[in-house]
């Protein structure tokens, strides 16, 4: 697992609107998940294909080994995984496009900061960049499912792009001109384009220039803010002090206020049976519920956290009003080695051990010859699903959906 630079350009959301993050985090230890290993190994088999010019498929069946290490170099925990066709197919469209673009391409690339923070000893490292005479292509992968990136104004690539910019692509080429691709196969929705200037990213330098000289100072405050505390090690921390939630009463309070309510209001609600009366909705103004609507996954991680305070607070035997701690349900139960469940099974089951499901569309058009899938692709054997509404951000690219009364002035009447 690679080094992380105390402005590491992943967390600028958090530190360029708290200055106090660097402080808060300092010394948390980050425990890497199944899924950053796996990111990690993502990553290794695209600079292996970039660096030696080869395809995502010749790899197949590799096993890769990511340890975790503490500060010492000591290995804490060794995550394996097998390369599949699967993650090749997903890999290979990414390869593909960067390798399009004319011009001198660097693979991952470890980049100085120091101008484009003015401070000292900040690094970063980027993906794929190709420096091409017209233009400045910076790539970032995106291994996730979970949650979708977008490349609109991504502080984390704006700052590799000047890194890349101040390090290397200055000295080789007068192209002004950036174009960020963020390629993040397993997510729908996630990844994406967008392009920008070089006077663009040189403006946010100077925001960089005012925000990172702040975190310097050893008594630096904290200021909440959606994207900033999202991923904040600080919040995920166990309560820091009677009455918070979270590990950051910043955070509590901003999330509180988020929804119209202070800690102090809660204590002074009159309950109606067992419910505090919230607002209803039309009783909300529409920049209110806006407002919480764009906060909702912040107000949910807070009241995840509220509600394994509640639990602890349970099994501390601290007063839970209404509640108690039982044992839930258990989990589902899974075979502690498949290879002997399946040795066990083929004697008493047969082929009866299995379960044979139909394959979903996607999976059965994946799985068809390419010049044989249209025979399933232009049938009448499935329909499309419809899309469910969704709100984004107003400068995404996509059209708005026309409104009940747009859709209304399209209707045409018959004139008696
Ligand atoms: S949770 Fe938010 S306010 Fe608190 S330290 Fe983290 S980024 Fe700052």
């Amino acid at each position: 697992m690679s080094a992380h630079a105390r402005l590491g350009p992943s967390s600028a959301e958090a530190w360029m609107t708290c200055p106090g993050y660097p402080n808060a985090v300092e010394g948390l230890h980050d425990p890497t998940s199944e899924y950053a290993a796996e990111g990690t190994a993502a990553h290794a088999i695209a600079d292996d294909c970039l660096a030696m010019g080869i395809e995502a498929a010749d790899l197949i069946g590799s096993h890769l080994t990511i340890n975790e290490k503490d500060e010492d170099g000591n290995v804490t925990q060794t995550f394996t995984f097998e390369w599949t066709e699967e993650d090749a197919e997903q890999l290979q469209y990414g390869l593909d496009e960067i390798r399009a673009f004319e011009g001198e391409f660097f693979g991952e690339h470890r980049v100085d900061l120091s101008e484009v923070y003015g401070v000292e000893g900040q690094f970063g490292t980027l993906d794929r960049g190709v420096v091409g005479k017209d233009l400045i292509v910076v790539g970032d992968l995106k291994w996730g499912r979970g949650i979708p990136v977008s490349p609109v104004e991504n502080k984390q690539l704006m700052i590799y792009a000047l890194g890349f910019w101040h390090n290397i692509a200055r000295h080789r080429t007068k192209a002004t001109d950036f174009l960020f691709i963020i390629d993040q196969p397993r997510c729908p929705g996630g990844g994406g384009h967008w392009r920008c200037t070089l006077d663009e990213l040189l403006a946010f330098q100077e925001e960089l220039r005012i925000a990172a000289p702040k975190t310097l100072d050893p008594d630096a405050p904290r200021v909440a803010s959606e994207k900033g505390c999202f991923w904040c090690r600080r919040r995920q921390q166990p309560p820091s002090e009677p009455g918070a939630v979270s590990g950051c009463k910043v955070y509590d309070e901003y999330v509180l206020d988020a929804v119209g309510t202070k800690f102090d209001d809660l204590d002074d609600a009159e309950f109606i049976g067992d419910t505090i009366p919230l607002a209803q909705y039309d009783q909300l103004s529409a920049k209110r519920r806006t407002y919480i609507v764009k906060h909702k996954k912040v107000i949910e991680k807070w009241l995840e956290s509220l509600h394994a305070a509640v639990i602890q607070d349970g099994l501390n035997g601290e007063e839970i009003p209404g509640l108690k701690v039982v044992d839930g349900r258990k989990g589902r139960r899974t075979w502690v080695d498949e290879k002997k469940a399946d040795a066990f099974l083929a004697q008493r089951l047969g082929e009866d051990r299995f379960t044979i499901k139909l394959k979903s569309v996607a999976q059965a058009v994946k799985s068809m010859k390419p010049d044989e899938r249209h025979m399933l692709t232009d049938s009448e054997l499935f329909v499309e699903g419809v899309p469910k509404p969704v709100l984004v951000d107003e400068r995404d690219a996509r059209p708005a959906k026309a409104t009940v009364d747009e859709k209304f002035d399209d209707v045409e009447f018959d004139t008696l």
